[in-house]
């Protein structure tokens, strides 16, 4: 047989197929072939009868890399959709459907050696056979009478390794291999709730869904609505009628909390599949999904290429969330993905959010999704009550500080009360930068076009873009003068601040400076539900998902953050965290309060924020998006050059803006806009940027787009990187 080869490198050159001999493969089974005379792997794609090529020069296959075929013919199907969707190397989205170790083999299958007795005869008869005073050996049989097949090092541990010997060399006992799964979170508590009954609102929602098992469905739940149990009933439906199930979740929402609900549930059903397991677990849960072994996958967005088959629902949960669309190659849209497997799968595809994407939203009012509304919290507990606080008047009145004084007399009394307060800011470190107020220097990273961060606790400065590290100044390195000014207030400084304000009270900050290695965020979350702090400040990570029932205020202390940015996403981002945030107030007993700080306190996204009234912010953005041509009323496709040669850059982008000018006057109904320009991020990563951005109708997207590509492809310059990204969430 001819089987068509991709190899597993990732580079333009050799982006195609290459063939190779050999008999009795399986299409998508892993390879090793030779490559331009070295040993490579590679991913068998294609199987024929014949070739074009003098088979006498083709090589055969040298062997396979594992005895199963890694990747599944639906997945290179979607595979085959992916490149083309969204330009993609084979190698790269080859790449995306099975665990990184595998590559390489740096991971294998956990083996481990089990005994048990020869014979099924009675205990007496084998003791007989037996010393009197062979007592380990005696004890040995014993033991595997009673509790059969045990691991050899638990039997060596208990009875020593000559007993264990000896009864193997007299045949008494024999030994075999077993896989053994490494489970992550094995230690996990697994939560007892007794199971609650849907309620009305919830049940519907079920039936909805189920009543179409290949529907595309949007839900919109109120934060506190019940979602995640109307998702678990449906995947309990699913699985009980022999159908697998993948549910994504945001990264950050992949708690311990979560998962000990899943466990509790679905037990060894459910595999995950995340980035903080380790690679063993990783790889050992992947082949539990493969092998038919667990039936539901949950995991953030890259598992939603988990390796099932006969799938009958696709759930996303928190379908707004930015981590679902990948940003960097292989850049990817989760939802996308999940709607092609979903519709190759015959599967219910199920996406559901407090405060839905505009574009889905948009979709279902269309009729693309069927949208299911839960518009109340359960038990009709009421959403809390926000409170606008206008920061120009603070500081007329001569508070110049980061809390308003509304703020702070409402922390008192949630203290006071015993209860717990969490309180939001964007922006992590100690403060957003460092200049000298003699002569205005700002202290700037050497790769970035970013001004540096004041970290406190390791007293140093860091560019939040690439990471890099700076000894703190001391002195101005322009004019050699120690006359500092920092810049806007940070998390650390805030903790800081709240230590000195009430000094007894715990306080625990959560953003990713506290949570770098695999298991902190889950502690920091774990320590707050316990009740061992009663301040939680934190970044993004803490708007998400999180159910804890004793806050009862939410502080937002700086709602404008993310408003003026020049992004036409940035109204819909800040409408998603100021409600998602606020969701977090009055779950349970009393009601919650949040209190937003702003200095825009009549911009209409803040207020309909804090009246978590989505439908009216929908109505009047999706008008303005409407009016001005941005999505989904229109493409945005933004190429994006590279480089650290700037004059490199300006010349491939210069050409290719030519070619493209040629295209849009050919084009000239569809092209609603075009230009090319430095990006707002000038520099990053010792590397120049420049862009060109394009808007163009979507109807016209099947035939422009191609060619857009195709301009790009034309690339001469190698020190230049370009990419094409369509509808980017971060226009920097
Ligand atoms: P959402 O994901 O919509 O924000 P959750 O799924 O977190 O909401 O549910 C909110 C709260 O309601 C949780 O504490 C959950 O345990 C509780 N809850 C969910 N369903 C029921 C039910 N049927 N009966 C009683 N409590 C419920
Ligand atoms: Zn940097």
């Amino acid at each position: 047989m001819i089987y068509s080869v991709i190899v597993d490198l990732s580079a333009s050159e050799v982006d195609r197929i290459f063939e190779y001999k050999g008999e009795g493969y399986t299409v998508g089974t892993r390879v090793l072939v030779d490559f331009a005379n070295r040993r490579t792997e590679g991913f068998i794609v294609a199987a024929k009868e014949t070739s074009d090529y003098d088979p006498a020069k083709i090589k055969d296959i040298i062997r396979p890399l594992e005895d199963f075929p890694a990747i599944s013919k639906d997945l290179l199907e979607l595979g085959e959709f992916m490149r083309k969707e969204y330009h993609l190397r084979w190698a790269d989205v080859l790449r995306l459907f099975i665990p990184a170790e595998m590559r390489g083999s740096r991971v294998k299958a956990l083996s481990k050696k089990q005994a048990s007795l020869t014979s099924s005869d009675s205990l007496d008869v084998i003791l007989n056979s037996l010393k009197p005073n062979a007592t380990m050996q005696r004890d040995l049989v014993t033991f595997l009478y009673l509790n059969g097949a045990t691991l050899t090092e638990t039997l060596n541990n208990e009875f020593g390794n000559s007993a264990l010997r000896a009864l193997i060399d007299k045949g008494i006992v024999q030994t075999h291999e077993i896989v053994i799964r490494r489970t992550p979170y094995k230690d996990l508590k697994v939560a007892k709730t007794e199971k609650r009954d849907l309620l009305p609102a919830q049940q519907q929602a079920v039936n909805t869904v189920l009543g179409d098992r290949q529907g595309k469905y949007l839900l919109h739940g109120v934060t506190g609505s019940g979602k995640t149990e109307v998702y678990l009933t449906i995947i309990e439906q699913i699985v009980s009628e022999g159908k697998t199930c993948i549910m994504l979740v945001p990264e950050i929402s992949l708690t311990p909390a979560m998962l000990s609900h899943l466990r509790e549930r679905f037990g060894d059903k459910v595999a995950l599949l995340h980035s903080g397991l380790s690679s063993g677990e990783r790889y050992d849960e992947w082949l539990r999904l493969k092998n038919g072994e667990a039936q539901i996958a949950v995991g953030a967005r890259s598992a939603v290429f988990a390796p099932l088959q006969n799938i009958g629902a696709i759930i996303i949960d928190e379908e707004h969330d930015q981590s679902y669309i990948s940003d960097f190659n292989p850049r990817y849209n989760t939802a996308e993905v999940a709607n092609f497997r979903s519709e190759q799968q015959g599967a219910l595809l199920l996406l559901g959010s407090a405060t839905p994407s505009l574009g889905s939203y948009y979709a279902a009012r269309q009729g693309k999704l069927k949208l299911i509304e839960m518009p109340e919290r359960i038990n009709q507990k009421p959403l809390p009550n926000v409170e606008i606080v206008d920061m120009t008047l603070e500081t007329r009145s001569g508070n110049k500080g980061i809390f308003s004084r509304l703020l702070k007399q409402q922390l008192a009394e949630t203290i006071a009360k015993g209860n717990q307060a969490m309180l939001f800011l964007n922006r992590r470190g100690y403060s957003s930068f460092l200049m000298c107020t003699k002569c205005g220097y700002v202290a700037k990273c050497a790769d970035c076009d970013v001004s540096l961060t004041v970290h406190r606790d390791d007293n140093m400065l860091k560019c939040h873009y690439c990471g890099k590290h700076y000894y703190m100044l001391d002195k101005c390195p322009n004019c050699h003068e120690s006359s500092f000014r920092q810049g806007r207030i940070g998390t650390q400084q805030i903790v800081e601040l709240l230590n000195s304000m009430f000094p007894d009270v715990k306080v625990l900050r959560m953003d990713a400076d506290t949570t770098q290695t695999k298991e902190s965020h889950g502690k920091i979350l774990d320590s707050f539900a316990k009740g061992e702090a009663q301040i939680l400040v934190g970044t993004q990570m803490i708007a998400k998902g999180h159910d804890f029932p004793k806050v009862t205020l939410v502080g937002i202390l700086d709602g404008d953050q993310s408003l003026h940015h020049s992004d036409y996403l940035a109204t819909e981002r800040t409408f998603q965290l100021i409600t998602q945030v606020a969701g977090r107030s009055g779950r349970n007993e009393d009601t919650g309060t949040v209190v937003l700080q702003t200095y825009t306190p009549t911009h209409y996204c803040l207020q309909l924020a804090a009246k978590q009234d989505y439908f009216s912010f929908y109505k009047r953005e999706i008008n303005l998006r409407e009016a001005s041509a941005f999505p989904p009323f229109s493409e945005i496709i933004r190429i994006l050059y590279t480089g650290e040669k700037e004059k490199d850059c300006i010349d491939q982008l210069t050409e290719q803006y030519a070619e493209l000018s040629n295209l849009k006057g050919k084009y000239s109904r569809d092209f609603y806009y075009m230009d090319k320009m430095r990006c707002p991020l000038k520099r990053a990563e010792k590397k120049y940027r420049f862009q060109i951005l394009i808007k163009i109708s979507c109807e016209s997207v099947k035939e422009i787009l191609p060619r857009i590509y195709s301009v790009c492809d034309g690339k001469k310059r190698s020190s230049v990187q370009i990419s094409v990204e369509r509808n980017p969430q971060n226009l920097s």
